[in-house]
């Protein structure tokens, strides 16, 4: 979807992916793949553009500092090793003053002692959609869990009785200026996000912690900033995805100025719109893998909702993997998710 909005634009975009033809692949005009620890191929890579940016946060950081060492990397690739690791991350935040989940980091079985259970231990790294984590009630399962996950550090996360998650996508340019689509509230399935709708507000402390997120993190480009709303009403960072993300996908259709022309906007040195909702607000719902299991999904029946349609060209429809998404606009938030919902049952009735 970024490539997208480059070549409409006119750049030309160069995709570096550890998969063959991948979805970014067949929108662009160069696909190099290699792995996302492979140093020397990424510093070729990052000799043929301008300027680099990420969809992706597991990018080692040794890569991201031998792309910087050639080329333009936003947001650079000290943010990019801040937010890939739990602990790093909600470490920096909390020294900045930002609230966070209260956590402790996590080496052995004696660092689960005293936690104030029930808790989500989680892999400090590489996890997302929920992968690597796992609710615990008390301190015997943490222990379960603790030898029941690969060797590595993990995080324990207090957990949050939340009210509702919310994001707020935004994107900040070399000059710190500052650019948001409000609040977008999310539902999750099984940890994955499953419908967004918004803007639930467009002000207050999400955008104002979201502001300061960036400013500490001194970031360039779109990111991602995720909350629990507590039950008392505050606000904490669950965590940073320093990147476009899926709760920005209805800005396509909803506003002025989507999250991956905003992103291309913020790391060319581009001015952009305040961006602003067109109709009043959109809505989102994955389609994953497991959409297809019933076989091919009826696509004119969703489509007759009125809801558009984004397939990302992935080629195995696996249980839990984000195959694409629905969108749809409307005067509120409900409206809009409203729509989505109904397009998407549709597609297996
Ligand atoms: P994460 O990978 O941290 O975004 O977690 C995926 C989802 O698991 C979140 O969006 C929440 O729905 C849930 N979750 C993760 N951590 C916690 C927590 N500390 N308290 C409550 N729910 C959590």
């Amino acid at each position: 979807m970024l490539a997208i909005a480059a070549r409409e634009m006119g750049y030309r975009v160069h995709v570096y992916s550890s998969e063959v033809h991948s979805p970014a692949g067949a929108v662009s005009d160069h696909e190099f793949v290699g792995s996302y620890d492979d140093a020397d191929l990424v510093t070729a890579f990052a000799r043929t553009v301008d300027v680099l940016t990420f969809e992706f946060e597991n990018v080692d950081a040794a890569c991201a500092a031998a792309a910087e060492a050639v080329t333009i990397v936003r947001p650079a690739g000290r943010v990019l090793h801040i937010t890939q690791n739990r602990i790093r991350e909600k470490t920096f935040l909390r020294d900045a003053g930002i609230p966070v989940t209260p956590f402790r980091p996590v080496s052995s079985l004696s660092d689960l002692a005293g936690f104030p259970y029930p808790a989500v231990l989680k892999t400090a790294a590489f996890g997302y959609d929920g992968k690597g984590q796992q609710k615990v009630t008390s301190e015997a399962p943490a222990r379960e869990a603790f030898l029941a996950l690969p060797a590595q550090p993990l995080i324990l996360e207090e957990f949050i009785p939340f009210r509702r998650e919310v994001s707020v996508v935004a994107g900040r340019n070399e000059g710190g200026e500052f650019f948001h689509f409000g609040v977008i509230e999310n539902a999750h399935a099984n940890h994955i996000l499953d419908v967004s709708r918004g803007p639930v507000a467009m002000d207050g402390a999400p955008v104002e912690i979201a502001r300061r997120v960036f400013e500490a993190l001194d970031a360039v480009g779109v990111m991602c900033v995720e909350f629990f709303e507590t039950v008392a009403g505050e606000f904490l960072v669950n965590e940073i995805a320093p990147r476009t993300h899926n709760s920005g996908h209805l800005t396509i259709e909803a506003c002025n100025i989507s999250q991956f022309e905003l992103q291309l906007r913020m790391v060319c040195g581009l001015p952009a719109p305040r961006p602003e909702y067109l109709l009043g607000a959109g809505a989102m719902a994955n389609l994953l893998g497991d959409q297809w299991q019933p076989g091919e999904p009826h696509w004119s029946a969703a489509l007759a909702t009125g809801a558009k349609l984004h397939l990302y060209g992935k080629h195995e429809p696996r249980p839990g993997r984000k195959m694409g998404h629905l969108t749809a606009i409307g005067q509120t938030p409900d409206e809009a998710a409203a729509i989505v919902v109904e397009a998407r049952r549709r597609l297996t009735v």
